[in-house]
């Protein structure tokens, strides 16, 4: 599945959006993803957008985010242990609120 980035993102009802996947079509025979490049080295934001639109791919892009989607987001998600690399709860490295004196 080939991706790239984009310079933006524009949804046909006029929203903007993180990432897409385009599942070609008569004029672009290819379907790939694209993810807006503003989230170039953005770790794990890119990765998370990349997840997100395979898991459209499989789950069949026409089928939005309802219940079967997030089950299988959260199926890939528990199976990188992506909680541990810190992107879903607080890692140890998570900043802390210092409310400090004054
Ligand atoms: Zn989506």
């Amino acid at each position: 599945m080939p991706v790239c980035w984009a310079k933006s993102i524009t949804l046909p009802d006029g929203h903007r959006a993180n990432a897409i996947y385009l599942p070609g079509d008569s004029l672009v025979k290819h379907r790939y993803i694209a993810i807006d490049d503003q989230l170039s080295g953005m770790f794990p934001l890119e990765r998370l957008c990349l997840l997100h639109e395979m898991v459209h791919i499989k789950v069949g892009p026409d089928n939005g985010h309802g219940e079967e989607f997030i089950t299988e987001f959260r199926r890939v998600l528990d199976a990188n242990k992506w909680e541990v690399m810190g992107c879903i709860d607080s890692s140890p490295e998570a900043p802390k609120i210092n409310e400090g004196a004054g």
